[in-house]
């Protein structure tokens, strides 16, 4: 094994807060611990929220919580603070300004005041040409004094790297040993927006540095950031750190993980019943064995015995089979049998969870007997449905546009409580011109796979997003079966259609 600098070790994970807290984000935060914990250093967890549009709060809480939930837990952070903070970006603002300015003072980046439309001209003349499409270097030529006073003037702006044009840039991979990227594939990367805010490679280069991290484990897409961050680095005078790049997680058709084909929320995983030392496990199994080759082992077993040359590079494939047939040896092999119980009683079993349910069981209980059948659906990760059911009132094509509509009109809901669900269909309704009447059938069998069950709206607020979305995706995937699904070219037309009609991006 390569002898570690005897410098402290310091890792980190740099999330950002968008969407829901990914199985990729656990991924590499379980990499990094335990390349902090075997050489006896310290994990740093940093919320990268420099994409003020897409960054929310709600998004920072759950990485906080998912993260814990899993265990990985962290020595510097938001939460729990350290000498090196502010741990979140968009509290570091000055640092990344007075950053910036020394790249203008030493010709490591220059100001660019080239418009939108000189812009989107230069990309298509360059698409029509075929090239990567790259900033050409026009506004390099201007004399820096006067560009300094235009700025100053109020002429909008934006700050780049200035990016060399000859030769190639190498640097070094502890998996890869060299990589080499030519100049003339990099673009002249924006550092600091028109808004004054810093893009992701001038506020990750800066506070990796100023957090003193020494490895940078992170997944393979950012190999071609690589260059970039390594001039920053040259234009600073500052040492890179090393750098490890991990394989990507996969479906099981090879593609990158997405949320469209597999549950890539971790949430979804604590509410489908699976144990977070199973997850954690199978994650570490994704792109590493311990040197004995044992299936079972905790984060602790991992950060005792972990070689990072022992990583594999091969693209893993996140299989939810192979998941649950580990999560089901955890339940069996490691759990007593009174644990075992403990445990099922934290996950749903408990007077909170069951707390919830009653009241909007009791006006159709005549028994307790009548309570299980009526509130299972709340206890499983998916219902059984068939074609029919599902298009309720609607043709089966429309149940497969309206239920992709109310996928993406529900992923934008900050506040999962029964009256703003209901709100989120009502205005499916009204936008679609159709009566809550037409609506509703596909989505009570979706969610509960029954058409009577208990009032809908407050029945998701207790499932939760995660496990809602879900269910919602494997209607789809019946639907689709079924001859009914959107194609290719049908999803694309809805997502023009429903950015149109309800306002919205999609992300
Ligand atoms: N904010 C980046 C992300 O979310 C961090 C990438 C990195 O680790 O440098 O992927």
């Amino acid at each position: 094994m390569e002898n570690i600098a005897q410098s402290v070790v310091r890792t980190r994970v740099a999330p950002s807060p968008t969407g829901d807290p990914h199985v990729g984000t656990a991924y590499m935060a379980l990499f990094n611990l335990v390349f902090a914990r075997k050489h006896g250093g310290q994990f740093i967890l940093r919320i990268e929220d420099t994409d003020r549009a897409r960054s929310t709060e709600g998004s920072e809480k759950a990485i906080l919580d998912s993260l814990g939930w899993l265990d990985l837990q962290w020595d510097e952070g938001p939460d729990v603070g350290g000498d090196l903070g502010p741990y979140r970006q968009s509290e570091r603002l000055d640092i990344y300004e007075v950053h910036v300015q020394k790249l203008l003072e030493n010709g490591g980046a220059y100001r660019c005041f080239c418009s939108s439309e000189r812009l989107s001209d230069l990309r298509s003349e360059q698409m029509a040409r075929k090239e990567t499409p790259r900033y050409d270097g026009h506004c390099l030529s201007l004399d820096p004094e006067e560009a300094e006073e235009r700025g100053s003037n109020g002429t909008p702006y934006v700050v780049r790297l200035n990016v060399p044009t000859e030769g190639e840039c190498i640097f070094h991979d502890e998996l890869r040993d060299e990589i080499r990227i030519a100049w003339s594939q990099v673009d002249h990367q924006v550092l600091r927006k028109s808004d004054g805010f810093p893009t992701y490679h001038l506020a990750n280069v800066v506070d990796d540095h100023l957090m003193n991290i020494t490895h940078v484990i992170r997944g393979e897409e950012w190999i071609n950031s690589g260059p970039k961050h390594i001039l920053l680095y040259e234009a600073f005078g500052w040492e890179p750190p090393k750098f490890i790049h991990l394989p990507l997680l996969r479906n099981p058709d090879k593609s990158k993980l997405s949320k469209r084909k597999n549950p890539t929320s971790i949430f979804h995983y604590r509410d489908a019943g699976f144990l977070p030392e199973a997850v954690v496990n199978y994650l570490g199994m994704m792109a590493y064995t311990l040197p004995d080759q044992r299936e079972i082992f905790s984060i602790s077993d991992m950060s005792e015995t972990f070689d990072h040359s022992r990583i594999s590079l091969g693209g893993p494939i996140f299989d939810v089979s192979k998941l649950k047939w580990l999560n089901g040896r955890y339940l069996r092999e490691q759990l007593s049998a009174n644990d075992l119980l403990a445990r099922l009683g934290e996950w749903k079993f408990n007077d909170e969870f069951l707390g919830k349910i009653l009241p909007l069981a009791l006006p159709r209980l005549e028994t307790f007997s009548d309570f299980s059948p009526l509130a299972s659906f709340l206890f499983s990760e998916k219902v059984g449905i068939d074609v029919d059911s599902i298009s309720g009132k609607l043709e089966p094509t429309d149940a497969s546009r309206l239920i992709k509509i109310a996928e993406w009109e529900l992923e934008k809901l900050r506040e999962w409580k029964g009256e703003p669900i209901g709100n989120v269909f009502n205005r499916i309704a009204e936008i679609e011109e159709l009566k809550l009447k037409q609506l509703m059938p596909t989505f009570f069998v979706a969610i509960t796979g029954s058409s009577v069950s208990l009032p809908l709206f407050e029945a998701m607020a207790i499932l939760g997003p995660d496990l809602s979305r879900t269910r919602l995706r494997l209607a789809l995937e019946v639907l689709s079966e079924a001859g009914h699904g959107l194609s290719k070219k049908g999803l694309k037309s809805l997502e023009k259609e429903y950015q149109a009609k309800y306002g919205n991006r999609i992300d």
